[in-house]
């Protein structure tokens, strides 16, 4: 399967938190966590549609700054989600800057942001050419799982408790569409940029009767039409979609711990912070972190297909290898257990 989603932690795992993650079918992507994000190309920070914000620790919110001047004057309305207290904090860094001049803007450029609370989820929403004042009703809804539902993907979250409310985030495909290659060319047709387009219908559900025109071989000179229908059952094979699960700054206790293997069950990928080795596992306590061998032994209970430690604590630069080593170990020990 090759899977439609790339993410990846754009910062060394002792540096700031970040996993980007592009879509391949579509020139966007979405971030969870916004530490330090000058390692990111200007071009990838455009793509960013929606940020999903674990806590406001400075190592995790630190990036806003640079991601909001990227898109100062661009048409773009960006979706920020964090957990309770959030948008005191999105306010806060806005009343950092003098916005006397961004009237000028001829684009509207607006900041959507969501604050996630147990039982209620609460939008504001700041147009940029109006000094980034409220635009429009505050609105208070019930929370859903999911933060966000498209035709293609969801992501839901979970609430744990860092000595405050922390959310992690789970991005979950809805189908994945492996294209069979040979069987394109056994129908004449060659390879090409008509397949996002194709993938792109699926995802959309558009109406399987209707009619898609395949424009292919040199400038797309060539086309044939076939029903969306009869052209998936030649060339695709839809399988179960992608689950990718991300779990930052937590401690160790039987409610995270219970939340979060439920949470990441089976999941694909699960990133998850390790930031003290299990030797340390009293001060990874009071600062109410994960040791390496408790998120190996999350992982495996989850029974996750794969999972990527990282947050380390610069103590232990130059020993890395010890903390995958103790994740991995602790991953094989609790894999296919039940929560003890
Ligand atoms: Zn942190
Ligand atoms: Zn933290």
């Amino acid at each position: 399967m090759r899977p439609s989603f790339h993410p990846s932690l754009v910062n060394g795992p002792f540096a700031d938190p970040l996993l980007f993650i592009p879509f391949i079918f579509e020139n966007r992507a979405v971030l969870f966590d916004l530490g330090d994000i000058y390692a990111l190309s200007s071009r990838d920070i455009l793509k960013i549609s929606h940020v999903f914000i674990t806590h406001t620790h400075m190592d995790h919110f630190i990036g806003f700054d640079r991601l909001i001047r990227l898109l100062l004057g661009r048409e773009k309305t960006l979706y920020l989600y964090g957990p309770e207290g959030f948008i005191q904090n999105v306010e806060g860094k806005l009343a950092g800057y003098s916005w006397n001049l961004v009237q000028n803007y001829s684009n509207r450029f607006i900041l959507n942001a969501t604050e996630v609370h147990s039982d209620r989820q609460i939008t504001k929403q700041y147009l940029c050419r109006q000094k980034f004042s409220v635009d429009g009703e505050t609105v208070t809804e019930p929370l859903e799982r999911s933060l966000l539902e498209e035709p293609a993907l969801t992501v839901s979250t979970v609430i744990v408790d860092h000595s405050l409310p922390c959310l992690g985030f789970c991005l979950n495909e809805r189908f994945h569409v492996n294209i069979m290659k040979d069987r394109v060319l056994s129908l004449g047709l060659e390879i090409g940029p008509w397949l996002k387009k194709f993938k792109q219908a699926l995802f959309n559900y558009q109406d399987p009767d209707s009619q898609f025109t395949v424009a292919y071989a040199e400038n797309e000179k060539k086309e044939k039409t076939f029903t969306l229908k009869k052209l998936t059952s030649q060339i695709a094979m839809i399988t179960p979609g992608q689950k990718v699960v991300y779990i930052a700054d937590v401690v160790y206790n039987r409610t995270n711990l219970e939340k979060i293997v439920d949470f990441a069950s089976q999941a694909d990928h699960l990133f998850i912070e390790a930031a003290f080795l299990d030797r340390h596992r009293a001060i990874a306590q009071q600062k109410y972190h994960l040791t390496a061998g408790q998120a190996g032994t999350i992982a495996g209970l989850a029974r996750v297909k794969q999972f990527t430690i990282f947050h380390f604590s610069p103590r232990y630069i130059g020993e890395e290898h010890l903390l995958y080593q103790e994740a991995q170990e602790a991953f094989e020990a609790g894999f296919g257990q039940t929560t003890p």
